[in-house]
Formats: structure tokens, sequence, C-alpha cells
């Protein structure tokens, strides 16, 4: 329960994402809320959000549970990345271990449209399994910390975007294009055919800011891997930031939940 000291309801949002981001705003808004964005710190020139930002793991579920406890925090909005499982499962876990309400925010994956080549697989690894079998020359959206899985893959040249660099180990006849979304369908359109790329690979992460390289291959016939989600938390969920305010809009009752 908050103490009469703090008469805003406090809430905790896992960012990382464009929705964190959207929704940290929105609530500044409110003079009912106060609200602090966590970050993993995995960027070195991140994009903030609005107001108060904690950066670095709060180690593991238990860190998390102590860090609400003592934070008296109201609620917790996890908004996180739809790969960012490590950190949604401890939210489940810290979340349930000290009884405070949850919500996680998920935007839809991503739907296949009528002329799309695409190959759903399970993982990162079977991704680079499929690719010698689609194409020679590979744009890889995966993220930094996904590019280790196709280190062993000598079959394909890649293109690999990041918003930073990978580590080792990368593949071997590669070249790295570092940016930052949102892309648009022409850019998207001018990169393929610059690189002469046959094959696309993309975890599914729905959204529009990332969605036109899909429109490209569709218009250029191209097969595009697609890595499937982990599966979801058992935790209510809603896919936009209208909803998460609409949850969070509901009245505090006499315990201080929601
Ligand atoms: P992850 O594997 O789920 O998390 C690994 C560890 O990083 C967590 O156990 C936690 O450390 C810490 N962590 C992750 N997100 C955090 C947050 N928002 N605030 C504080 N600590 C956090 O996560 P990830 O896939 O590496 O992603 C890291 C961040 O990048 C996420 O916030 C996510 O929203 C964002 N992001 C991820 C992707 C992606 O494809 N995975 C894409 C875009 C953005 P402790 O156990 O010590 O608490």
């Amino acid at each position: 329960m908050r103490p009469a000291a703090h008469p805003a309801a406090r809430i905790l949002v896992l960012g990382g994402t464009g929705e964190a981001r959207q929704l940290a705003a929105d609530l500044a808004e409110r003079p009912d809320v106060t609200v602090v964005t966590a970050l993993a710190g995995r960027l070195s020139t991140p994009t903030l959000p609005v107001g108060p930002v904690r950066v670095g793991g709060f180690g593991g579920p238990d860190g998390l549970a102590c860090w609400l406890r003592a934070e008296h925090v109201d609620a917790v909005v996890d908004a996180t990345h739809p790969f960012a499982a490590t950190i949604t499962a401890s939210a489940v876990a810290a979340c349930a271990a000290t009884g405070t309400p949850l919500l996680v925010l998920r935007r839809p994956g991503w739907q296949p449209q009528p002329g799309d080549d695409w190959h759903r697989v399970p993982s990162l690894p079977a991704a680079a399994a499929l690719l010698p079998d689609l194409g020679e020359r590979v744009l890889l959206t995966t993220g930094r910390q996904g590019v280790a899985a196709f280190a062993a893959v000598t079959a394909c040249w890649f293109l690999i975007r990041a918003v930073e660099a990978p580590g080792p180990p990368s593949p071997q006849r590669m070249r790295l294009l570092l940016d930052r979304g949102p892309y648009q369908l022409a850019g998207e359109l001018a990169l393929l055919a610059e690189h002469r790329i046959d094959t696309l690979v993309t975890k599914d992460s729905g959204g529009p800011m990332t969605a036109a390289k899909l429109v490209a291959a569709r218009q250029l016939r191209l097969p595009v891997v697609v890595v499937d989600r982990p599966p979801a938390p058992a935790a209510p969920t809603v896919t936009t930031v209208a909803a998460a305010l609409g949850w969070l809009a509901r009245p505090v009752n006499v315990a201080g939940l929601w």
C-alpha cells in the first residue's frame, strides 16, 4: 500500500519500445500518477522517454520484487519488446510475489498478406539453418544480439542492419549498416536493390516502425524468414497505449491496488 506521503499512484513502466515512450509521455500529463521508466541500458545512445528513467537490470525477479516494495510501486506496465522474454518473466514473478498489479502492453505480431513468401521459424538458429536453402544475399534485421546465431552461415553474404554494432561472433561475409527506424518503403526498396538482397530475415516484432521492409519484400517477391515470438506471458495484456491508459485510469481502491 502506498504511504500517505505518496499521494500519486506510482507506476513502473518497463521500457525500451516506442509504446513505452508514448505511455510515459501520456502519463506525464496526469497529476494522479508518477511514472518511472526502466531501461536495460543496452544502447549507448537510447531514445529516452519523458520523465524519470532508471537504467540497468534489477537482478532477476527477486531484485525486481525488492525494488517494487522499496519504491512503493502501485502497478507495473511491461511495455518491453515482444522478444524481451526474460524481463517479462521477471515482471510476472515479481508482481505475483509482491501483489503488484501487472499489465503487459504488447503490440500485435505481423500477419502475412497475399503475395508474401514467409517462412516462419521458432528461433534464430532455425532461421540460420534455413537460410542457405532460400538465398545468398541476406538482409538481417534481427537486432545485434541476434547476429551471433548466423555466424556459422558461410553460404550467405549478410547486410546486417542494427542500431549499434554487434559483438563477436559475426558472419564471415557481411557488411554492417548502423541505422535506427522508422523506415519508409522507398528507402527499403532502394536498400534491397542497392545490395541485391534476395532474402530478408526478421523477428515478428510487429508495429508500423519497421514494417516497410515486409512490404518491400512482397513487392520484390523475396522470401522472408520470420522468427516467431516467445510464448505470451500469463498476465493481462493489451495491444495499444490507449488500452493501457484505460487500464491505468481505473480508480485506486482502498488497498491502493487497481
Ligand atoms: P531480456 O533478455 O528480456 O532481459 C535480459 C535482462 O536485461 C533482464 O533479465 C533484466 O535484467 C534486464 N532488462 C531487460 N529489459 C529491461 C528493462 N526494460 N528495464 C530494466 N532491466 C531490463 O531483454 P532484451 O531482449 O535483452 O532487451 C533489452 C531491452 O531492449 C528491453 O527493455 C527491450 O524492451 C528492448 N528491446 C529489445 C529488443 C529485442 O529484440 N529483444 C528489441 C528492441 C528493444 P535483470 O534480470 O537484472 O533485471
